[in-house]
């Protein structure tokens, strides 16, 4: 029987980086996926998945509402949806040989098969009908989670499809019934909408991506209101149906009076559950919260002291970046380390056009808490990065304890968000004042200008505004 250090159960972003983690730390190391391909998730089914459809979707919507402008004629342009399907399955394809590629540099074993607790050192392995037994000192489980649905809701996954379903399409839907407004509902409805959908999107609370602060859910929604989604929120969904063809949603509206939609496809984006079926907990002895989730402490250990968790399969947000940080993190710990997870600084992205990112606190979380704060705001349109692109929409909120000036929550949303919040990540990080950042030199013409201004609007002296 072949004997471990440390055996992850899993191959997402939390469980493959944390194989190589421990594989660097000088552990023996396997990886138990039950699919062919590594990378969980993320990588088959979530984050690149999804970011290859809304890069294709975007182009093609540049080029039909902005190229004019830009004085380039794209007249008689189409859609070849099949091709753009093609073309996602390769980018998946090649970011998951990445993993493969990675696990042989690092010499871990890979084991495709199902992985079951025989007890709290040993897995068993199911491949068809073959059973491989091995031995290990310490376990990660990373096993992610599944979307979740509402009880009345059957899932064909034809008519009334998830996330990974709507990935991989054979058609355009003409009306695309979204139920969740929340990051996949919203990414994805996009995505179809851009490539001529009708999509309405049916959320249970009064705003969209509700637990984001309340400036980028009002932004965000008059946005792609302008591009065409259309927004029932405070609708609660009692009922979904089907026919061959069709699909019939009725929910109550913010009075309570019920009304119906119809569509050919009917997208269910109310979040994802923590996924440990089968998994065999209970031999090894290993608790769950109330919700589903592997108890962890906050050195993501389980009660069982050998066995740890990571990922989407514990408490607290369902990100790729969170899982892989908990992957080195646990690695480190396994190997005697004392590494620590700020998870207030963890950043949170909708990958929409314009795109919104966040980091820290809400304003509506300090008001809540009862913090002394200032508030610095700066417009897009006020760049001339943004009007040389025609990428206007959108703001940087700056939010700074009153007393010390520590930024305490960075909110953005507009072009290039997603890849500019790490400024905010890097200087909460190192505590520093929106003094500090407002006095950094940021390269003109970009559009971290922004986030300079929206710092010195904290202090009333925003330059541009
Ligand atoms: P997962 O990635 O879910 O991986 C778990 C793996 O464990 C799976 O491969 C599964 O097959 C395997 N497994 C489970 N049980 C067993 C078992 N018993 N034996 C063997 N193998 C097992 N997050 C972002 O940060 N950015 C994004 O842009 C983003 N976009 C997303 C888009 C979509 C459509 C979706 C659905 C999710 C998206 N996410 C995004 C969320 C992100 O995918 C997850 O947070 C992330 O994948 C979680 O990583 P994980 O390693 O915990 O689990
Ligand atoms: P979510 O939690 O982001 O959104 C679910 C939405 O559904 C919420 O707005 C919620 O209020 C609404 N909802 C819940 N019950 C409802 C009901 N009965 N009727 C109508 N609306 C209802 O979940 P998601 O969009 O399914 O995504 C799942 C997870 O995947 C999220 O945790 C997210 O972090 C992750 N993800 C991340 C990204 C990213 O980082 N860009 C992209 C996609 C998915």
């Amino acid at each position: 029987m072949s004997i471990y250090d440390v055996t992850i159960i899993g191959s997402g972003p939390g469980g493959y980086v944390a194989a190589i983690r421990c594989a660097q730390l000088g552990l023996k190391t396997a990886i138990i996926e039950k699919y062919n391909t590594l990378g969980g998730t993320c990588l088959n089914v979530g984050c690149i998945p999804s970011k290859a459809l809304l890069d294709s979707s975007h182009h093609y919507y540049d080029a039909t509402h902005h190229f004019e402008k830009h004085g380039i004629n794209a007249d008689g342009i189409k859609v070849n949806f099949k091709q753009m399907i093609d073309r996602k399955n390769e980018v998946v394809s090649q970011t998951c040989a990445g993993i493969d590629f990675l696990m042989k540099k690092n010499e871990i074993d890979v084991y495709t098969g199902f992985g079951s607790f025989k007890d709290a050192t040993h897995i068993n392995i199911t491949n068809k009908s073959k059973v491989t037994t091995i031995e290990s000192k310490n376990t990660i489980i990373a096993t992610g989670s599944k979307p979740s649905t509402l009880p009345f809701i059957k899932l064909d996954k034809k008519r009334v499809i998830t996330s990974t379903e709507a990935l991989s399409l054979k058609e355009i839907p003409k009306h695309l019934l979204v139920i969740g407004g929340g990051v996949i509902g919203l990414e994805l409805g996009q995505v179809y909408s851009r490539l001529g959908a009708q999509v309405s999107v049916i959320e249970y609370m009064p705003k969209i991506i509700p637990t984001m602060d309340g400036m980028l859910s009002k932004e965000l929604q008059k946005s792609l209101k302008k591009q065409g989604i259309k927004f029932y929120t405070s609708h609660k969904v009692t009922a979904v149906n089907t026919s061959e063809k069709e699909v019939t949603i009725t929910a109550d509206d913010k009075k309570g009076n019920p009304v119906e939609f119809k569509g050919d496809y009917c997208l269910v984006s109310v979040g994802r559950r923590p996924y440990t079926d089968k998994l065999g907990l209970e031999n090894a002895g290993v608790k769950l919260t109330d919700r589903g989730q592997i108890e962890t402490n906050d050195q993501l250990q389980t009660n069982i002291s050998n066995i740890y968790a990571i990922g989407d399969v514990v408490k607290g947000a369902m990100l790729a970046h969170k899982a892989s940080e908990e992957g080195e993190c646990v690695a480190e710990i396994i190997a005697g380390q004392k590494p620590h997870i700020d998870y207030n600084l963890i950043p949170g992205v909708v990958y929409t056009w314009p795109e919104v990112a966040a980091v820290g606190k809400t304003e509506e979380q300090l008001k809540e808490a009862g913090v002394n704060y200032k508030v610095g705001s700066f417009p897009m349109r006020a760049l001339g990065r943004a009007r040389a692109s025609m990428d206007i929409e959108g703001q940087i909120k700056v939010l700074a304890d009153a007393n010390t000036d520590e930024i305490i929550g960075m909110h953005m949303i507009g072009a290039r968000a997603a890849d500019m919040i790490a400024e905010a990540v890097i200087a909460m990080e190192f505590r520093a004042s929106s003094e500090d950042v407002a006095r950094s030199s940021h390269a003109h013409p970009t559009f971290t200008e922004a986030i300079k201004e929206a710092c010195m609007a904290v202090d009333g002296r925003a330059i541009h505004s």
